[in-house]
């Protein structure tokens, strides 16, 4: 099948004087003038309810972006209604409609929404500039684009016939509606969650983070333009509890793409476990889940590739990606270079607003998440087996801020060498340089998660090392990069042991999940 060729979204500069810029700095200002009343969308009507939250800024807490409709139990069960209702005619439509639809939608956001969607991920989420282009504009329309492509390679993979004999798989959407549970931390995951399954025939009930509907709303918008039909994809707000309730008691509940924390992964596959003679089908179970993330240098290494590792793979979007990486291992012949280049790095860094495009740091998502990283970095002052060696200090009272912290420990089972913190911390162990294949070990059991990691190396044989120990211990493994950044099309994204079911976002694999193939013989 020939479709439009898929090439990643050019990343803009945003450079004084440049046109995207000028249309960004003009929608941010627009966003802040105005307060909005934000809808759910239920079979392709706008549902507002009275109980009214507000959304802010998390770098600007006092400031009103406009407040969210929150819905309940009832809303959930009209969601599923016109997920059930849309189904025949979606899915009897071509598959070359169903890519236009998406299609039209990246080119509107890589067009006329790009400024739009980019404030929104700006002001809801505090991201800044380049980091909202990386993610609502550039992710999330390759994203859309390469989904169709891997489309049509599982639609062409066809088994052999025989003279007499026609053999073909016909790729059907699951039986039932799908359910997307998405998270604050990208904007692309959040579209990408309820749109995979969607392009693949599902029709689908989507609940975001209460911290993401800003930008959530903006997407739904692009859909709705983009020609998605009424009751295809349904955007609710409530709470998880209460959504799930309702989703995995529904007999024709066929499916989860969720991106979140691994606890409530857990929580969701129990239930699921509790309810399963209650389904049609067997659920498809597709999640994205925690992170403790890596940098080993090897005594190889250059020192100031080791650091920009760890400042980039750590402090960029504030550290609030599953990727992003928490723990460090040096070893101790290096080390006293590493930490004078990171903390050049750090004095060089700006923290605050994001309508400021020199603020490279902006604020953690919410109050609750400041609160967990401000007693990680508190439990490293207290210790005496660990300390604060930059950064260090947090302040909510305009924003939740946090400063870009590193903790060094003599203990590498210190408690944040092993938990998962989702701020802009990060914690080195130095290991003697003698150890690297200790070190190698303990990469692999401090931790039970396995999304990312990454080994600094010149020395060829010991990147082979790590590549082939640490080969269960990261889903994406970088050999002299930082671990974080994958690209959609290019490093297909996703890891196993607690951290998911690596089901692989931007690659095929992905799309298999949400289709069930029929094997149909006919015999001439
Ligand atoms: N795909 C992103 C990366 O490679 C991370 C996504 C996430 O945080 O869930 O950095």
């Amino acid at each position: 099948f020939q479709v439009p060729e898929a090439v990643n979204e050019p990343v803009l500069s945003y450079a004084p004087g440049t046109p995207e810029r000028k249309a960004l700095k003009e929608a941010l200002e627009e966003a802040r003038s105005k307060q909005i009343d934000v809808p759910m969308y239920i079979g392709g009507n706008e549902v507002f309810t009275e109980d009214k939250r507000p959304m802010s800024p998390p770098h600007d807490h006092q400031h009103i972006l406009g407040h969210y409709s929150y819905g309940d139990a009832s809303h959930v069960e009209d969601a599923i209604k016109a997920a059930l209702g849309a189904k025949s005619y979606w899915e009897e439509l071509s598959w070359e409609h169903r890519a236009s639809v998406f299609l039209k939608a990246a080119d509107l956001i890589a067009g006329p929404y790009r400024a739009k969607i980019n404030a929104a991920t700006m002001l809801g989420q505090s991201k800044n500039a380049f980091q909202a282009e990386i993610d609502s504009a550039c992710e999330l329309v390759d994203f859309l684009r390469f989904n169709v492509k891997f489309m049509t390679e599982i639609y062409s993979e066809q088994p052999q016939s025989s003279p007499g004999v026609w053999n073909r798989l016909e790729q059907r959407p699951l039986e039932g509606f799908v359910f997307a549970l998405t998270p604050f931390n990208f904007t692309a995951i959040a579209g990408n969650l309820p749109a995979a399954p969607a392009l693949m025939g599902n029709t689908v009930v989507w609940k975001p983070s209460n911290t993401q509907v800003y930008s959530a709303n903006v997407i739904m918008e692009v859909f709705r333009e983009a020609g998605v039909p009424d009751g295809v994809i349904n955007l609710v707000y409530t709470s998880g509890p209460v959504a799930g309730d309702v989703i995995f008691e529904h007999p024709d509940f066929a499916g989860i793409h969720f991106t979140g924390s691994t606890g409530v992964f857990q929580t969701i596959w129990k239930k699921i476990g509790e309810n399963i003679h209650k389904y049609k089908s067997y659920p498809r179970i597709v999640g994205e889940t925690g992170g403790k993330d890596f940098i080993i240098a090897h005594p190889s290494a250059g020192a100031k590739a080791v650091a920009t590792g760890i400042t980039r793979g750590a402090f960029e979007f504030q550290g609030q990606k599953c990727s992003a990486a928490s723990r460090a291992y040096i070893p101790r012949s290096m080390w006293p270079e590493v930490e004078a280049f990171v903390k050049e790095d750090l004095a060089s860094i700006r923290m605050g607003g994001t309508e400021d495009f020199t603020n490279f740091v902006n604020a953690v998502i919410d109050e609750k998440s400041f609160d967990k990283i401000a007693g990680y970095i508190e439990e490293a002052k207290n210790s005496n087996v660990a300390k604060v060696i930059a950064g260090g200090n947090c302040d909510k009272s305009k924003g939740y801020f946090v400063e870009p912290t590193v903790i060094l420990t003599e203990d590498p089972m210190f408690t944040t060498m092993r938990e998962e913190i989702f701020g802009p911390v990060i914690t080195v162990y130095v290991y003697d340089d003698a150890r690297f294949e200790e070190a190698l070990e303990l990469v692999d059991e401090t931790s039970p998660y396995a999304l990312t990691g990454a080994i600094f190396s010149k020395d060829r044989y010991a990147a082979e090392q790590a590549t082939n120990k640490l080969r269960n211990a990261a889903g994406n493994f970088y050999i002299n990069d930082k671990p974080t950044g994958a690209v959609v099309g290019q490093q297909p994204f996703g890891g196993g042991r607690a951290s998911g079911t690596n089901d692989k976002a931007g690659s095929g694999l992905n799309l298999l999940r949400w289709v069930s193939p029929r094997t149909i013989k006919e015999t001439f």
